[in-house]
C-alpha cells in the first residue's frame, strides 16, 4: 500500500484476510455502518494522518471493530507517500497475467460442475463474461456473484457465522440473500427497472445468473456490462 488515494474503504479488497469491507460491517453492526457512512465513501487516505504519514489511530478505532482495525493498523502506508500499487492475489509475484486470471475463472468453473442446474448456466456465462471490458475485480465480483458465493447475510448465517440477524441493512426487511442485495432490494431494484426498460416488461428476476442471462440475450454485451458494474458498485 502507498499513501492509499487510489484506494476506496468499502470498494476495494484492500485489508488482507477481510474479502468485502462493506459485508463485514454490516454483519457487525447495521447502525454503525449506518451512521458512518459517509467516512466509509472515502479514500484509504483519508484514514491516514499526513502529517505523520501514519494511521489516524482515533479515526481507525471508531470506524472499525476491533479485528478490522486490527488488521487495518498491520498495513504499513508508505513513509515516502509513493502511489498505491495493485496486486494479484491469484499470483505470488502479484503481478496479473491474463492467462493466471484465465485459470482462476477455469478453476472456478471446474469447481461449479458439481451443482448440475447452476454449473450448466456458468458455462454458458463463461464467454460472455470473460470477454466483456471490465476490470478484473469486477470479473471476480461477477463471477462469484453467479456463484452464489458472496458473503450476503444468508450465506454468513449458512457458514454459521455469528451475526447480529438476517435483514438486508438498507431495506430492514427482507432476508438479505444475494438476490435480494443484488436485485429486489427496493432502492436496487428501482435502479435496475430504470435503467433496463426495454427489458422492464419481461424482467423476471429469479436469480442474479438468469438476470445476467436474460439481459445477455435479450439485450447485448454492453447491457451485459453495465449489469455487472452497476451490481459491483452496490
Ligand atoms: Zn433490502
Amino acid at each position: 500500500m502507498g499513501n492509499g488515494r487510489s484506494i476506496h474503504i468499502l470498494r476495494d479488497a484492500w485489508i488482507p484476510g477481510i474479502r468485502n469491507l462493506r459485508y463485514e460491517l454490516c454483519a457487525g453492526s447495521c447502525n454503525q455502518r449506518d451512521e458512518q457512512v459517509c467516512q466509509l465513501e472515502d479514500q484509504v487516505s483519508s484514514l491516514i494522518d499526513p502529517s505523520i504519514n501514519w494511521w489516524n489511530l482515533s479515526k481507525v478505532r471508531a470506524l472499525f471493530n476491533q479485528k478490522i482495525a486490527d488488521a487495518v493498523l498491520r498495513l504499513h502506508p508508505s513513509a515516502s507517500g509513493d502511489m498505491d500499487k495493485w496486486l494479484w492475489g491469484h499470483e505470488k509475484s502479484g503481478i496479473f497475467f491474463v492467462k493466471s486470471a484465465y485459470r482462476f475463472f477455469k478453476t472456478c468453473l471446474v469447481s461449479d460442475c458439481g451443482e448440475p442446474s447452476n454449473g450448466a448456466m456458468m458455462k454458458k456465462i463463461w464467454n460472455p463474461l470473460w470477454g466483456l471490458k471490465l476490470s478484473h475485480e469486477v470479473k471476480v465480483f461477477a463471477w462469484r456473484a453467479c456463484k452464489k458465493s458472496l458473503p450476503t447475510k444468508a450465506n454468513l448465517i449458512n457458514r454459521k457465522l455469528d451475526i447480529s440477524g438476517q435483514c438486508c441493512c438498507f431495506c430492514q426487511h427482507q432476508v438479505e440473500d444475494l438476490t435480494h442485495a443484488l436485485l429486489l432490494c427496493p432502492p436496487v431494484y428501482e435502479i435496475w427497472v430504470r435503467k433496463f426498460t426495454g427489458l422492464q416488461h419481461d424482467f423476471h428476476i429469479s436469480s442474479f445468473i438468469s438476470t445476467a442471462m436474460e439481459i445477455f440475450f435479450k439485450g447485448s454485451t454492453n447491457e451485459l456490462t453495465d449489469f455487472f458494474l452497476m451490481a459491483w458498485g452496490f
